[in-house]
């Protein structure tokens, strides 16, 4: 991290500690820290020269589907595809100016789920968040859904080979994450919660195949069901997309303030 960077967190970390006292029973003062840590985060990020680009933390989001692949359609036509690949560039305008942020998908065509992985990888991205939207069988299936990868309870094939030792399976790669990636998923389930449109429902460790292979913090967010009327309406309002985004981003802030603070 830039010393620019170290010196003003440190300072905003130095403030935050003497502030916390008199915040704890104001929920807006609590954001606080946050709120300076982003702004802090924000202005290194307008200011910076080609170097101190180099050290901001990647984000890669990943917009789920693309191509034939529609993924859930809603009553009205509405793909998922079109409305993963709508708040991926939402949420990249929101925090492109704090992070080097990348899409694993930039426009309408497929990509497996090991693809999605593995961009993510080769870009050596800090955190991977996954978009999609859920769907349900019943019409009435709603609210915000938040997923991190489930560790096996195996630990066969932890390697591939056995001569390669140095060489994480594919398979279990993820798992080393698996406290980080629960944060993040919690940060999101706060602060998403903070709207009052959509249910947010309690985060879930699955053993869903998109997170596997992933070798960074990395989480799954269905914004809302596409098979719901009601929530697929909201989920075409420009208005209630800009700030979900928002607080995805906020969220995201919250976790490297998090990470940044640990021992
Ligand atoms: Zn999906």
């Amino acid at each position: 991290m830039p010393i620019l960077i170290i010196g003003l967190i440190n300072q905003v970390k130095a403030t935050a500690k003497k502030m916390k006292k008199f915040i704890k029973k104001n929920s807006i003062l609590k954001k606080l820290p946050v709120i300076i840590f982003s702004l802090v985060l924000m202005v290194a990020g307008i200011a910076q020269t080609p170097a101190m680009a180099e050290n901001l933390l990647k984000i890669v989001i990943d917009p789920g589907h693309g191509g034939l692949d529609h993924g859930v359609k809603g009553k009205t036509g509405f793909a998922e595809k079109n409305f993963t690949i709508t708040v991926a560039r939402l949420l990249e305008e929101n925090l492109k100016n704090r992070y080097k942020v990348v899409l694993t998908r930039s426009d309408d065509y497929h990509l497996a789920l090991d693809q999605r992985a593995s961009a993510a990888n080769s870009e050596k991205a800090d955190i991977m968040i996954s978009i999609h939207s859920c769907g349900g069988i019943r019409l009435g299936t709603g609210g915000i859904f938040i997923y991190y990868l489930k560790v096996s309870e195996t630990k066969e094939g932890a390697f591939l080979n056995s001569g390669a030792a140095d060489r994480k399976d594919w398979a279990t790669l993820q798992e080393a994450y698996a406290e980080k990636s629960r944060v993040l998923a919690e940060k999101f389930k706060k602060n998403l919660k903070t709207q009052e449109q959509l249910t947010v429902h309690n985060v879930r460790a699955v053993p869903l195949a998109n997170l596997k292979g992933a070798d960074m913090p990395a989480i799954i967010i269905e914004a809302g069901c596409l098979t719901n009327p009601t929530e697929e309406k909201l989920l075409k309002d420009k208005g209630f997309l800009n700030s979900l985004a928002a607080l995805m981003a906020e969220s995201i802030d919250e976790y490297v303030l998090a990470m940044d603070q640990q021992p």
